[in-house]
């Protein structure tokens, strides 16, 4: 009986225990399930904010979120980092005191500090390297507005046909110089209408003016001047490398193309395809026609076919004929290279810039030039 009743207890004790435990579980359910609610419906505020309104969360929220977020709804809260001006590390929101700065590579996120940065670039890493690939090749394959001459406005020929004015710094098509040649100004400036030089170191002087103002196209005239040993200058590839490095800083193209043409033909350096392409590609962001001529050519002879097609796409379509003959190439392998509509559309776009480059005074110009080399 004594044993009998101990028992009862003892199930009676366990039973309430199970029933607090099966209670405590319950409960603790319905707290995950509130959080994730609160989760949910906090990601999609963040997200419907970010899109419809200016409005700035608090940074403690954004911080909780971050925290407690699935791996689903992360995307969605890098998104809102950027657009809400918040530190992606540490949350900081964008005050008077603190700015923030966006990822340089990327521009996808900002931080509040150097520290904030190095600490969230494991995390980052992976993302930021895929947005950077490619937000350079957006640059790389970009459609440039062609540069125009200053006087006549249509685009600038391809091929060498102006000339740089050391008295104004301006490159003047050579339809235009012809022009005034014929006029009865003759030697004058086409645009500025400042005579000739006299002398060569006269030349050198008023250059070298335009680079303390910081004209791009002085500092390119005076490497190239050094590169050949030109205008009294001594045959000097230091002299001529660090100027056109400063010619390419201020917006040259043209530097950064000769910079990638001195490494892929050695010339006063070692032959570095490497460098070449480096170099031509800075320049192809800026929009140099010969560039991305030059790196379909290279991207071609590795075995990188479509990008190669990229590159001759977006210089024939700027006019540039021997881009077009590949584009045409590609096309008419067959091998599904180039389709119909991307050919058709590249002609079509090519003949409009060369319309659009041509003018009687650039034909005449170019009659006369050729008879006077004859
Ligand atoms: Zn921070
Ligand atoms: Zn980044
Ligand atoms: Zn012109
Ligand atoms: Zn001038």
């Amino acid at each position: 009986m004594y044993l009998n009743s101990n028992s009862n207890i003892n199930i009676i004790l366990i039973t309430a225990i199970a029933a607090r435990i099966i209670l405590v579980i319950r409960a603790a359910r319905i707290i995950l399930v509130i959080r994730s609610v609160y989760c949910t419906i906090n990601h999609r505020l963040v997200v419907v904010l970010c899109q419809y309104s200016k409005q700035k969360r608090s940074t403690s929220n954004n911080k909780k979120v971050h925290i407690i977020c699935t791996k689903s709804y992360h995307m969605a809260t890098v998104s809102s980092v950027s657009a809400l001006s918040i530190c992606a590390a540490c949350g900081k929101e964008e005050d008077g005191d603190t700015k923030l700065k966006f990822c340089t590579a990327c521009k996808l996120v900002k931080y509040c500090s150097r520290d904030c940065q190095i600490a969230h670039r494991s995390q980052h890493k992976k993302a930021c390297k895929k947005r950077a690939a490619e937000l350079r090749d957006e640059a790389l394959f970009k459609e440039v507005e062609p540069e125009e001459c200053p006087i006549c406005f249509l685009p600038q020929p391809l091929d060498n046909q102006s000339t740089f004015y050391s008295c104004c710094g301006k490159h003047i098509c050579d339809g235009c110089v012809y022009a005034m040649e014929m006029s009865e100004g003759k030697d004058l400036c086409a645009f500025c209408r400042t005579p000739p030089t006299t002398s060569i170191a006269e030349e050198i002087e008023r250059t070298k003016k335009l680079m303390d103002k910081g004209d791009a196209y002085a500092h390119n005239f005076l490497a190239y001047s050094y590169a050949l040993g030109l205008r009294g200058m001594p045959q000097d590839y230091q002299q001529s490398f660090k100027f056109y490095l400063k010619a390419g800083e201020l917006g040259c193209t043209e530097a950064y193309y000769n910079l990638g043409a001195s490494y892929e033909n050695g010339d006063g350096v070692e032959i570095d395809t490497k460098k070449a392409k480096h170099y031509w590609e800075l320049a192809a962001i800026g929009g140099d026609i010969h560039s991305r001529h030059n790196l379909g050519c290279i991207e071609y002879n590795a075995g990188n076919y479509d990008r190669s097609l990229r590159f001759f796409i977006s210089a024939a379509r700027a006019g540039h004929k021997a881009s077009l003959d590949k584009v045409k190439n590609g096309y008419m392998s067959g091998l599904g290279l180039v389709t119909k509509e991307d050919y058709e559309s590249t002609l079509r776009a090519y003949h409009e810039r060369q319309k659009e480059m041509k003018s009687d005074a650039r034909d005449e110009a170019a009659t006369a030039y050729a008879a006077a080399q004859l």
